[in-house]
């Protein structure tokens, strides 16, 4: 079986785990700071502050912007359910924009029509590893002066026009084990903004600057340094997994025909973690089934559109057409691409598309 993700770890992280467990300190210690630094410096973002997920990423970012009841955050309904579920925790109202179908990322020419007065912040989420297309999302940003959550839980160490994901506005990246990088679970936020550094380290800690006085409402999102251990020993990785990752697509995107592959503007570095193509005439699910015959897995990242799940449309009373994204989940198919594939697993993931599809 080709799987469609394999995470990959070796002595270092064994080691690194070991030491926590010898060290006495388990929970939040020196190891999450080292971390944070470490991401802190691979983003070129002032600020890192380790969490236990993306989504408490998500969540605590958004708190740490002041977003609450009452407030409009414009983001991507064609996503992890968690980017739109984390406005919902803070009490505010995801706003849905249609993406671009090229690059499956927000549609920027439509951003500006869905800013109402109440509209506090834009959450681009950088699917499958591609950032979004962020000039004109931070200049809508300081035009409306609007926070920008970039919701990068796909793309660590991604870039566009030189700058890395997580770098323009508060990043949330995702830690979690089919990522390009895991610590198990866990997740990071990144910042170049002083004040959101400091109130998402009391956020994440029970609302406390000092030891048991709480001046606000906080939780435990805290990462142990287990966690922090495994994901320490991974970011040195990372660069290593993001070009066997490129590789790996640069091979299907020669090979594969019948398929639409990955459109990559001018001035990106997309980082895979997922590739993903469009298959034409509803053969879709077919070419999954028959992969699947051949021992090949693959996934549909992502079958519902946020807008049309249930508790979207019967518990929320959302009631919205996004064209785009309705025919981008009918459409995609994402393939085998994680670093642990040999040559002769790519092979058999191109032989067996070019048979299927005729060509
Ligand atoms: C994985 C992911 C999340 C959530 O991250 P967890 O670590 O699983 O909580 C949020 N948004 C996107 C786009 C993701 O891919």
């Amino acid at each position: 079986m080709i799987n469609m993700a394999k995470p990959v770890m070796g002595p270092e992280e064994k080691q690194a785990v070991l030491e926590v467990l010898d060290s006495g300190i388990i929970a939040q210690g020196p190891r999450t700071k080292a971390f944070e630094d470490a991401f802190a410096q691979m983003c070129a973002a002032r600020h890192a502050i380790a969490t236990s997920s993306g989504t408490t990423a998500l969540h605590v970012a958004l708190l740490a912007h002041k977003i609450g009841a009452g407030d409009e955050v414009i983001t991507s309904a064609f996503t992890f359910i968690a980017s739109a579920n984390s406005v919902l925790y803070v009490g505010a109202r995801p706003v849905f924009v249609d993406i671009d179908p090229r690059t499956f990322n927000l549609d920027v020419s439509q951003i500006e029509a869905a800013i109402t007065p109440r509209t506090k912040a834009i959450m681009p989420v950088h699917l499958f590893g591609l950032v979004s297309d962020m000039d004109p999302i931070m200049k809508l940003a300081e035009k409306y002066n609007l926070a920008v959550i970039e919701d990068a839980c796909q793309s660590h160490g991604a870039t566009y026009r030189g700058t890395k994901a997580g770098a323009f506005g508060t990043g949330a990246f995702s830690l979690y084990p089919t990522k390009n990088i895991t610590s198990g679970e866990g997740g990071m936020i990144t910042t170049n903004d002083d004040a959101v550094n400091e109130a998402c380290r009391v956020i994440r800690n029970h609302g406390m600057r000092v030891r048991y006085y709480h001046d606000e409402l906080g939780f435990n999102f805290r990462m142990t340094d287990i966690h922090a251990a495994i994901g320490l020993a991974q970011i040195g990785k990372l660069d290593l997994f993001n070009r066997k990752r490129q590789e790996n697509a640069a091979f299907y995107n020669a090979h594969l025909k019948g398929v639409t592959t990955p459109f990559v503007p001018e001035g990106y570095g997309h980082v895979y973690h997922q590739y993903t193509v469009r298959v034409p005439d509803g053969k879709r699910d077919t070419l999954r089934d028959y992969l699947k015959e051949q021992g090949i897995g693959s996934e549909v990242y992502y079958p519902v559109p946020i807008h049309k799940q249930k508790l979207y449309t019967q518990e929320l009373g959302y009631n919205q057409t996004l064209p785009e994204t309705e025919k981008a989940a009918l459409e995609v198919l994402s393939l085998p691409v994680h670093p642990s594939l040999s040559q002769a697993d790519l092979e058999t993931v191109v032989k067996a598309i070019n048979t299927f599809m005729g060509a």
